[in-house]
């Protein structure tokens, strides 16, 4: 069940996940950016962990609003900004309700997706999160459309996720710090489509 417990578990994971990729997301940070996105999210997330374990929120919407402000608390970069507004708009259309449907999921992470729009200001195409982010709320959204269950869900929206990050190679980079790069940001994968493509791996992975 989509319970307060299940988002908890997916914030624990993505961190362990994040954790363990840190290296690769500077990596890609040091290519087109400032090299500091894998230490940016590694402390925002075990942070975020961290003060779900010690408040314990009842209901996933809560969760997710927690983690959303510890991330826009502790990390300095772009990425936390944006990554919080996502889990808190995502909280926020969950309410109250003790527990999720597949649904409600689709709808949380479209509008996810709508908060970093409206806050970064970033359409599909200019080489952000939102490369990953958005056709991953798309295959959700289809997935649970067409009525599969929820791991095969997940699986279509991580495996959208990871598509759409590895296809911000060839881009060039129009918002955020890549963009001051113009076409040499071109060739190098966004790090924080990277890192958007490890949060939805971690969601599957909690689901299975
Ligand atoms: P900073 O660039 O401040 O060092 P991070 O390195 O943590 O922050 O995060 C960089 C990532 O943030 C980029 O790879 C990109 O995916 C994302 N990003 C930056 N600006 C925007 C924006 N305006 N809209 C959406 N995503 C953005
Ligand atoms: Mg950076
Ligand atoms: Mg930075």
């Amino acid at each position: 069940v989509l319970d307060a417990g299940f988002f908890t578990s997916w914030i624990v994971e993505a961190a362990r996940l994040v954790r363990a990729e840190k290296d690769r997301l500077t990596r890609l940070d040091t290519a087109i950016g400032d090299g500091d996105h894998g230490t940016n999210l590694d402390r925002g997330l075990s942070a975020a962990a961290a003060a779900l374990a010690e408040r314990r929120p009842a209901v996933p919407g809560a969760v997710l609003a927690l983690a959303g402000s510890t991330l826009i608390r502790k990390v300095g970069g772009a990425s936390g900004p944006l990554y919080g507004t996502a889990l808190r708009e995502a909280g926020r259309t969950l309410g109250e309700s003790p527990e999720v449907s597949p649904a409600e999921l689709a709808r949380a992470l479209r509008a996810a997706v709508d908060g970093v729009r409206s806050l970064g200001s970033a359409a599909e195409g200019d080489k952000t999160m939102v490369d990953a982010l958005a056709p991953a709320a798309g295959a959700l959204a289809r997935a649970v459309q067409e009525g599969l269950d929820l791991p095969a869900a997940l699986e279509a929206a991580a495996s959208a996720a990871g598509a759409g990050a590895r296809a911000t190679v060839p881009l060039e980079a129009r918002k955020g710090r890549a963009s001051y790069l113009g076409p040499r940001s071109a060739g190098h994968e966004d790090p924080g489509a990277a890192s958007s493509a490890l949060l939805l791996r971690a969601l599957h992975t909690v689901a299975t």
